[in-house]
């Protein structure tokens, strides 16, 4: 589970994050969705700490990162090694796959294990394999990214992130790199983890996939929650006028 709470994030005169709350119970798929530069990748960047929130809790299965206020009165995270804990139990997929271009698909899955988790190279190899399996590309484990297709690199990025055993899930617009034929392949694979009972924050503009795979959806807007509900009450029966308009644009 994860609990997130009054998130604030400047940039400068730029205030892109102005208290987002967010609970994603275990087992849970959260989809935020909202029109391009009204935070969405910001606020899964502080989830994992890629950016540092200004103000704001994170409790991620029960342990909160510890802030403390830095001189110029900001939040930071007091203990490294902590923030290196909660990365690794917090899985990232990136809307441009950011595989390793050197590295074969097999050492790709297993760096992180190996290196982060001091998994033993020979299980971390298994369990790629077994994850390589579940996302249809057994076959492509010797080869190099620049050798797959978009929707090919995209499901070894999953396959990467399932190696860490992640907690929470957060995926950035996963398909929207892709060209149309292959986003059907990938989100196959999301709505399998879904199912699995992974927990799961999904930022996307598939609206459809979103209404299935979701037990939840916020509308963010200019870095606020304008509005959150079940799938089926926000696209059937949106309550805010701003909501009704951004469904209207993307139908
Ligand atoms: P999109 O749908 O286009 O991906 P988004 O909702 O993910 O949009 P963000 O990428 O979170 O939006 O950006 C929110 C705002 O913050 C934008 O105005 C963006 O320009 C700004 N921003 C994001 N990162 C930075 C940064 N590192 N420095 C300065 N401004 C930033
Ligand atoms: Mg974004």
């Amino acid at each position: 589970a994860v609990a997130v709470h009054g998130i604030h994030k400047r940039f400068g005169p730029l205030s892109v994050l102005n208290g987002v709350d967010v609970l994603a119970k275990r087992g849970e798929v959260v989809s935020m969705i909202g029109s391009s530069g009204s935070g969405k990748s910001t606020f899964l960047r502080c989830i994992n700490l890629l950016e540092q929130p200004d103000q704001g809790q994170i409790v991620i299965d029960g342990e909160e990162i510890q802030m403390k206020r830095a001189a110029n009165g900001r939040a930071t995270p007091a203990d490294r090694r902590q923030v290196e804990r909660m990365r690794s139990r917090v899985g990232m997929v990136f809307q441009n796959f950011n595989l390793w271009p050197h590295m074969t698909v097999l050492e790709n899955i297993i760096e992180a294990p190996v290196q982060v988790l001091k998994e033993h190279k020979a299980e971390a190899i298994d369990h790629a394999h077994a994850l390589l399996r579940k996302v249809g590309l057994s076959d492509k484990h010797a080869h190099y990214p620049g050798q797959l297709s978009g929707g090919q690199q995209q499901r070894a990025a999953i396959a990467r992130t399932l190696a860490m055993r992640p907690k929470l899930i957060l995926l950035d617009e996963p398909t929207s790199a892709l060209d149309p034929e292959l986003v059907g392949e990938v989100l196959r694979v999301i709505r399998q983890l879904a199912e699995e009972g992974n927990t799961m924050i999904l930022v996307t503009h598939e609206m459809q996939f979103a209404r299935e795979v979701s037990h939840k959806i916020l509308f963010l807007h200019q870095g606020k929650v304008e509005e959150e509900g079940a799938p089926v009450d926000m696209f059937n029966a949106p309550r805010s006028e701003r909501l009704r308009q951004f469904l209207s644009r993307t139908r």
